[in-house]
């Protein structure tokens, strides 16, 4: 169909203008289109790209599809091996104005294929800030002594869309970038599990073991996925993951949960996987999320306002990829009303992901929590009263309806028994400090931050 044709290549274009020609080369550009079944069916290669696409990029270009068509049911499939074309050629035949691509080159981009990694996902990449901090700087040592007993394995956790793979893929892409010939392998755990189950369809163990035993760094993601799996799986990655330990090679986890909490896991397991070095990655803070933004929109080569950059961050809480997520929206919405990112289009494009978001947290939410919390009445809490036990959870709890609601200082000061709006910026820098220099009230604020967000 001639006029689906033309709507893909529209959105093409509107992809390459987006996330620029790195990730189109790499993702977008091998697509295909068509329409059949009353459905715009977009063709991936292979499932890797598939699940790239679906986890990734799908919103948008569901949304780009929607405004382009008025509304279209979008299905992403993997083309049959007789169903690709060559639409995207070999490196080596592609034609472009720069000198042609030297044999090492292609090598190495081969190299890195078979590594499974994505290139984007690296340490120049990922946001530092006080919820990663850790894990950054874990992960850096890490690629410096790679196989350490101290960090092997490694075991990064936290919720999700927090950078997990990202910051695994770093340290994969880090490696591969020191050198290039290490046998490194990332994948998802669901993919493993498929390999297990193909090679005991086919009673080849041997060839299992042989690939997995061979590698230099192993990168699995999401392992928690293999907890509940046979235990033929759990059986197989004990195997790997022992031997590839006492070679003195690396293997680096990310999962939901720290290992005694996953469920379904062999004992066995839960022990190993805690042997090593464990670091968790917590939700981003709001200066973490502006920096996110900021970084993300300077990728895009698109001009984002401080007061646009609050205004996202301070109403996307949850997480990054959510961050991302509405951050696009905000863009789509000022490239189709053809005006440029203002407050106005960023309120309008996030309308109903606010409208989702009803329940908003409100200032007497934050004061009824940190009194059961803190085991406070009330009135002591607005009281004048400056005794630590009451003054900290007070600081605590104006620090936290500045972060989490759209009140003004002044405001904010007043529901707290009348206070000044300087009183409500001490406040926020004394916890900001003390979050720094005292985990208990780190960990406090983090507790509390999931308590009034669920
Ligand atoms: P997880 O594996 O924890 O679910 P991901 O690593 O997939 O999360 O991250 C979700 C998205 O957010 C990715 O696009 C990732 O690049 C981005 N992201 C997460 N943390 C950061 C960060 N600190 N700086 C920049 N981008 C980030
Ligand atoms: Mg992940």
């Amino acid at each position: 169909m001639l006029e689906t044709d033309i709507i893909w290549q529209q959105c093409l274009i509107l992809l390459k203008e987006q996330f620029g020609e790195q990730d189109f080369n790499t993702w977008f550009k091998q697509l295909q289109a068509r329409y059949k079944d009353n459905k715009l069916q977009i063709i991936a290669n292979n499932r890797l790209v598939q699940d790239f696409i679906r986890n990734k990029y799908l919103t948008q270009i569901s949304n780009i599809l929607n405004e382009l068509t008025g509304g279209v049911d979008i299905e992403l499939i993997v083309a049959k091996s007789s169903e690709i074309k060559p639409n995207t050629p070999k490196p080596t035949q592609v034609k472009t104005n720069t000198t042609p691509k030297s044999h090492d080159k292609d090598l190495a981009e081969n190299l890195q294929q078979a590594t499974k990694l994505n290139p984007n996902y690296t340490f120049d990449t990922l946001v530092r800030g006080n919820s990663n901090q850790l894990a950054y700087a874990i992960g850096m040592h890490v690629t410096q002594k790679l196989g350490h007993k101290n960090h092997n394995p490694l075991f990064i956790y936290g919720g999700v869309g927090l950078g997990k793979t990202h910051l695994m893929q770093a340290i994969g892409n880090e490696q591969y970038k020191n050198n290039p010939k290490a046998k490194i392998r990332y994948l998802h755990a669901n993919d493993y599990i498929q390999d297990v189950v193909k090679a005991s369809m086919r009673q080849g163990f041997d060839e299992l073991k042989k690939y997995y035993n061979s590698l230099d760094l192993l990168l699995m993601d999401d392992i928690q996925f293999i907890a509940g799996d046979k235990t033929k799986t759990q059986e197989e990655f004990f195997y790997t993951f022992n031997t590839l330990i006492d070679k003195g090679k690396q293997v680096i986890m990310t999962c939901d949960t720290y290992p005694k909490n996953i469920n379904n896991l062999n004992e066995r397991l839960i022990s190993r996987f805690a042997s090593g070095l464990t670091v968790e990655i917590q939700p981003p803070e709001l200066e973490m999320r502006v920096a996110i933004l900021k970084r993300k929109a300077e990728q895009n080569r698109i001009n984002l306002d401080d007061e646009v950059a609050f205004f996202i961050a301070q109403n996307i809480k949850a997480n990054v990829r959510e961050l991302e997520g509405a951050l696009n929206k905000v863009i789509y919405q000022a490239h189709f009303s053809e005006k440029g990112i203002s407050l106005a289009i960023a309120k309008e494009a996030l309308m109903d992901v606010f409208a989702l978001d009803s329940r908003s947290i409100s200032i007497d939410d934050i004061q009824k929590i940190i009194c059961d919390f803190y085991k406070l009445k009330i009135s002591d809490l607005l009281s004048a009263k400056r005794t630590q036990v009451i003054a900290r959870p007070r600081q605590m709890a104006m620090s936290l309806s500045k972060e989490l609601t759209q009140h003004s200082l002044p405001a904010i000061g007043n529901a707290f028994g009348g206070r000044d709006h300087t009183t409500v910026i001490h406040a926020q820098k004394t916890i900001h400090n003390l979050r720094k220099t005292d985990e208990k009230i780190e960990r406090e604020y983090n507790l509390l931050i999931q308590m009034l967000n669920t």
